[in-house]
C-alpha cells in the first residue's frame, strides 16, 4: 500500500487514495486536488494517516519511510530547481499535520525547515536580503525548539525581548541582519545549555524529528480536549504533509493571507479576508500584527486606512480572485484558503471546506441553491442540524438600552452575558458550579479550549477574524468579541480596564458577536428569527423526511413555543411535572400521605381540577394534533418535603404532626427507586390516581370538542410496562374511565392506549404486549439504563472517563447505544409490528433530538421522533438528512 503520496510539478494525481481524506488527510487531499486542477501549489508530499496509527501503536515507522521520503523529497527538488541541504541554493520545506477533519492550531508546525550555518548563507545570498535570511533561520530554530525539542518558547520569547530592548526597539521590524545573527547565535546556545547537544545541523535530521514529532503531537492535550470535543476517534491519526517553503517576508512585493470565499460570519457572497504584507503565514493567525483587509470594499467599510490586497498588489488579488471562482465551482461549497505571494507570485497553501456559523451555513446553502450550484438535497445534508440551535436562542434586544464599554471585531455571532473570567481553568469550574461566565483573554490559545467550551462568551484584546478564537468560537457557536484593543487585563490583580472603566473578575459583562459591542451588566435578549433562509431550508426538509417530529412539553407556553418551531403533536407529556407548583404540591402530599384509600380520594378530588384545567389548555394549543400523555411515573417520595421547615409547612397544611409525618416519609424510603414503587407500580397499586388523571383528560377533551367542534387526540401512555398484564390491567381502567366520562358528557373523542417500551423485558415481550398496547413510545432514558445497568443520575461520574478511554464512543445517554440498547429498540418495533401490524412507533427519550440516533430510529422505521422544543427544528432536519 502506498504511503507517501507527491503532490505538485509533474506528479501524477490519479489515485483515488491520494484524495480521499481518510487516508492523506484534509490537507493533502485539497492540496493533491487543488494540483491535479491546475491551481499553483507548491510541490511536496504526503505521509498517509495510516502510517500515523502505525507511530501510535509504538512501530518505528522510520526504517519503512527512508527510501520512500528520499524519492519524494527528490520531486520536491527537481519541480523548483533547489537541493535540500545546498549551501548556495537550499531547498526549504515546511512540515505539517493534516487530519482528516480539520483541528485549527491543535497539532503542530515547522516552517523554514532546512537551514543551518551554511545554507542560511545560500538562502541570504540567492534571495539577496541577508536579514530576510537570518530572520527565517531564527524562527526555525524557535519552532524546531518548541515543536520538535520540546523547549519552552517562552525562552526564546525572552531571549529576543532582551535583544530588542538592549537595542531600545520595539518592533520585530526593527532588527537588522547582525541583530538575528546575534540571536541565532543565543538561540543554539539556549539548546545546548538546555539539552546538552547542539541544535541538529543536519537538514535531513531536522526532517525526520519534524515528521516524528507532528504525528507525535496527534496525541498532545490539547488535540485530546479538542477530540473529545468535537467526537473525533483517537484512532484516526494525522497525516504529514511537507511541502516546498515559499515566503511572503520576502520584501513588499511578498504578502501572505487567509481568506474565504464568502462571509463566514453572515454567508454573505463577498470574498473575506486578512493579509499582510511581508509577512509569514502564523504571523496572521497568531494576531501579532494587525492584519489588513483583502478587498478595497471591507476596507472602506471599516473606514480603515492601510491599503487593501487588492490596491497594493491588484495583480496578486485578480489571481486570488479567478482561484476562488474555481475553488467554489470545483468545490460546491465556501472554501477558507491560506495563500502566499512571493515576490508578486501566488501560492496556494492549502483550501478546505471553511467553518462557518449556523446563520452563515444557512444563507450559503440557500443560496447555492439558488445560484445552482447545489441542489435542494444537498443543501439539506450541509447544514449541521446541531448548529441551529445557535439560531434559535435569542439575540439581544435591539430597543434595550447599551452601556457599551467598547469595541472589537464582530468574530462570532450571538448574544452572551455572563461573569467575567480571566483564564480557562476558572471559567471551567465557575461553569460547573452554574455560573454562566465570559472568558475574557488577551487571546487565546489552543490551550484555553476547555475555557471556551464553558464559557457563554469569548472577548479578546488581540487579534484578528480568524484568530485562534475567533476560529474556534464560530466552531463551537460561542459568541465572540475578538481584537478589542480597548481591553487591558491585570491577570495578576484579577481586574480589567475595558474602555477606561475598572472590572473584576466576577463582574457581568454582555457581548453582541454580530456587532462586536462588549457591554457593561445584562442586556436583555428578544426571540430568533425563523423565517427567511431559516423557513427556507426547514420548508426543504419537511418535504424531504418521512418520520413526524414532535414534542416533550407539558404546560402550554412549552407547547406553543414547540408549534413554532414546527412541532407535529406531543410525544411525551408527563404529567409529574404538573404538580410541582407550590399550591398543588400540598394536595399530592395529602395523597401521598393519606393512610388508605378513603384518603388518597379526597386529595386526588383537589387535584382533578388542576389536571383538567392543564389539559384543557394543552388540548387548544394543539389543536388537531396527537397528543401523548403520559400517567404519573416517579416513586412519590420525590414529592415529600426536604428539611424541617418544609415539613413544618406540611403539618400546618395537613393537620398531621411532623414526627407522624417524618415516620410516612421514612416508609417510603427506597434503597433504588428508579427500580421500585414508580411507573405502572403506582397504577395498579393506586389505581385511583390513574384513574383520576384519566378521568381529567378524557373531561377537558370532551369540554374542548364541545366549546370548539375539533376533537383532540389523546393518546394515554403508561410508563414502565414489563408485562402484559400490566397493561391490560391499566388499560381496563383507563377504558372503563373513558366509558363513565363518555356517558357523564353525552359524548366521545377518540383515543388511544398505549405504553412506553422502557425496560429490557418489555422490549423482549413486545410482541404479546401490542396485543393490549395501541401503539410503543421507547423511552430510551430508562431502557439505557436498564440495559446498560447504568443509572441515569449517578452515572456522570464515570462516563467521561468511558468515553475518553473509547469504552463508549458517545455517552449513551445522549447519543443511543445503537449496537446495544438499538438492538432490543429494533427487535420490539419489529415483533410489535408483527402483532399489530399498523401500531404506531415513536420515541420519546433525550435521543430523540440527537441527530445520530434520529438516524437510527429512521432506519428501524419508527412514525416519528419526540424532542424538547428547542430540538424540534434539529430533529426536522436531522430525519430529512436521515431519510435522503
Ligand atoms: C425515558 O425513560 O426515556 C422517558 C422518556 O421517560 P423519563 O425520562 O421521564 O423517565
Ligand atoms: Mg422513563
Amino acid at each position: 500500500m502506498k504511503t507517501v503520496y507527491t503532490f505538485g510539478g509533474n506528479a501524477p494525481h490519479d489515485d483515488p487514495r491520494q484524495k480521499d481524506k481518510t487516508v492523506t488527510g484534509g490537507k493533502g487531499a485539497n492540496l493533491a486536488e487543488m494540483a491535479s486542477i491546475g491551481l499553483p501549489v507548491p510541490p511536496g508530499f504526503t505521509i498517509t494517516t495510516e502510517v500515523s496509527v502505525q507511530h501510535l501503536n509504538g512501530e518505528d515507522i522510520r526504517p519503512q519511510l527512508e527510501d520512500k521520503v528520499a524519492d519524494a523529497l527528490a520531486h520536491i527538488e527537481q519541480t523548483v530547481g533547489k537541493t535540500f541541504g545546498d549551501a548556495a541554493d537550499p531547498l526549504l520545506v515546511s512540515v505539517r499535520s493534516g487530519a482528516r477533519v480539520s483541528m485549527p492550531g491543535m497539532m503542530d508546525t515547522v516552517l523554514n525547515l532546512g537551514l543551518n550555518d551554511e545554507t542560511v548563507a545560500g538562502l541570504a545570498k540567492v534571495s539577496g536580503d541577508e536579514r530576510f535570511a537570518w530572520d527565517s533561520y531564527r524562527r526555525f530554530i524557535q519552532m524546531y525548539a518548541d515543536v520538535v525539542l520540546g523547549l519552552d518558547h517562552g525562552l526564546f520569547e525572552e531571549a529576543l525581548e532582551i535583544a530588542k530592548e538592549d537595542k531600545g526597539f520595539y518592533a520585530d521590524t526593527e532588527m537588522e541582519a547582525d541583530d538575528w545573527k546575534t540571536l541565532v547565535a543565543e538561540y543554539k546556545q539556549i539548546v545546548q545549555d538546555e539539552l546538552g547537544e547542539p541544535f541538529p545541523a543536519d537538514p535531513l535530521d531536522q526532517l525526520w524529528g519534524a515528521i516524528i514529532a507532528v504525528f507525535a503531537s496527534w496525541d498532545s492535550e490539547r488535540a485530546k480536549i479538542y477530540r473529545r470535543l468535537n467526537d473525533i476517534p483517537a484512532n484516526w491519526g494525522t497525516a504529514v504533509n511537507v511541502q516546498a517553503m515559499v515566503f511572503g517576508n520576502m520584501g513588499d512585493t511578498s504578502a501572505t493571507g487567509v481568506a474565504f470565499t464568502r462571509d463566514p460570519a453572515t454567508g454573505e457572497r463577498a470574498y473575506y479576508g486578512e493579509y499582510l504584507i511581508n509577512a509569514q503565514g502564523e504571523d496572521v493567525v497568531a494576531g501579532i500584527r494587525t492584519p489588513q483587509y483583502l478587498t478595497r470594499a471591507a476596507r472602506e467599510a471599516a473606514g480603515a486606512k492601510p491599503l487593501s490586497m487588492e490596491e497594493a498588489l491588484p495583480d496578486a488579488y485578480g489571481e486570488l480572485a479567478r482561484v476562488f471562482d474555481l475553488l467554489e465551482r470545483h468545490y460546491k461549497d465556501m472554501q477558507d484558503i491560506e495563500f502566499t505571494v512571493q515576490q508578486g507570485t501566488l501560492w496556494m497553501l492549502q483550501t478546505r471546506t471553511g467553518k462557518r456559523t449556523a446563520k452563515a451555513a444557512l444563507k450559503m446553502a440557500v443560496d447555492m441553491v439558488e445560484e445552482g450550484l447545489i441542489d435542494e438535497e444537498a443543501a439539506i445534508r450541509r447544514v449541521d442540524p446541531m448548529a441551529l440551535d445557535q439560531l434559535l436562542h435569542p439575540t439581544l434586544d435591539p430597543d434595550a438600552e447599551r452601556d457599551v464599554l467598547t469595541s472589537g471585531l464582530p468574530a462570532s455571532p450571538g448574544a452572551a452575558s455572563g461573569k467575567i473570567v480571566l483564564d480557562a481553568d476558572t471559567a471551567e469550574t465557575w461553569a460547573q458550579r452554574g455560573d454562566k461566565v465570559i472568558l475574557v483573554r488577551v487571546e487565546t490559545s489552543p490551550e484555553d479550549i476547555h475555557g471556551m467550551h464553558a464559557a457563554q462568551g469569548i472577548l479578546t484584546a488581540r487579534g484578528g477574524m480568524t484568530s485562534h478564537a475567533a476560529v474556534v468560537a464560530r466552531g463551537m457557536g460561542r459568541p465572540c468579541v475578538s481584537g478589542a484593543s480597548g481591553v487591558s487585563i491585570d491577570v495578576k490583580a484579577r481586574t480589567l480596564r475595558i474602555g477606561g472603566r475598572e472590572l473584576k473578575e466576577g463582574d457581568t459583562l454582555t457581548l453582541d458577536g454580530g456587532n462586536g459591542q462588549v457591554m457593561a451588566g445584562e442586556v436583555p435578549t428578544i426571540e430568533p428569527e425563523l423565517a427567511g433562509d431559516f423557513g427556507t431550508l426547514m420548508e426543504w426538509a419537511d418535504k424531504h423526511r418521512r418520520m413526524r417530529v414532535r414534542t416533550n412539553a407539558e404546560t402550554p407556553e412549552d407547547c406553543r413555543m414547540a408549534r413554532q418551531f414546527g412541532a407535529e403533536g406531543i410525544g411525551l407529556c408527563r404529567t409529574e411535572h404538573m404538580f410541582f407548583d407550590a399550591e398543588r404540591i400540598s394536595a399530592v402530599r395529602q395523597m401521598i400521605l393519606a393512610e388508605d384509600e378513603k384518603g388518597r380520594r379526597k386529595a386526588l378530588e383537589k387535584l382533578l381540577p388542576e389536571q383538567r384545567k392543564d389539559f384543557h389548555e394543552i388540548f387548544e394549543v394543539m389543536v388537531g394534533l396527537p397528543c401523548t400523555i403520559r400517567l404519573l411515573d416517579p416513586p412519590l417520595h420525590e414529592f415529600l418535603p426536604h428539611g424541617d421547615t418544609e415539613f413544618e409547612e406540611l403539618a400546618d397544611a395537613t393537620g398531621y404532626g411532623v414526627d407522624h409525618l417524618k415516620r410516612r416519609a421514612e416508609e417510603l424510603h427506597e434503597f433504588n427507586p428508579m427500580l421500585g414503587h414508580r411507573g405502572c407500580r403506582l397504577g395498579i397499586t393506586f389505581p385511583e390516581i390513574y384513574e383520576m388523571q384519566a378521568r381529567a383528560i378524557f373531561e377537558a377533551a370532551c369540554d374542548v370538542r364541545k366549546e370548539s367542534g375539533e376533537a383532540p387526540l389523546p393518546e394515554i401512555m403508561i410508563p414502565l410496562v414489563a408485562t402484559k398484564r400490566e397493561l391490560e390491567l391499566l388499560k381496563a381502567l383507563v377504558d372503563r374511565t373513558a366509558k363513565t366520562v363518555f356517558e357523564e358528557k353525552g359524548l366521545e373523542v377518540d383515543y388511544l392506549v398505549g405504553t412506553m417500551i422502557e425496560l429490557p423485558r418489555a422490549a423482549l415481550m413486545a410482541g404479546e404486549i401490542a396485543e393490549e398496547g395501541a401503539f410503543f413510545s421507547f423511552g430510551t432514558n430508562d431502557l439505557t439504563q436498564t440495559t446498560l445497568g447504568v443509572s441515569r443520575d449517578d452515572s456522570a461520574r464515570f462516563l467521561a472517563p468511558y468515553v475518553e478511554k473509547g469504552i463508549f464512543a458517545r455517552d449513551p445517554f445522549v447519543s443511543l447505544d445503537i449496537d446495544g440498547v438499538g438492538q432490543l429498540v429494533e427487535m420490539a418495533a419489529e415483533r410489535g409490528r408483527a402483532t399489530r401490524p399498523d401500531i404506531k412507533l415513536g420515541i420519546c427519550g433525550e435521543h430523540g433530538g440527537d441527530p445520530a440516533s434520529i438516524g437510527f430510529c429512521e432506519k428501524v422505521g419508527l412514525d416519528y421522533v419526540s424532542a424538547s422544543p428547542y430540538r424540534v427544528p434539529i430533529a426536522r432536519l436531522a430525519a430529512a438528512q436521515a431519510a435522503l
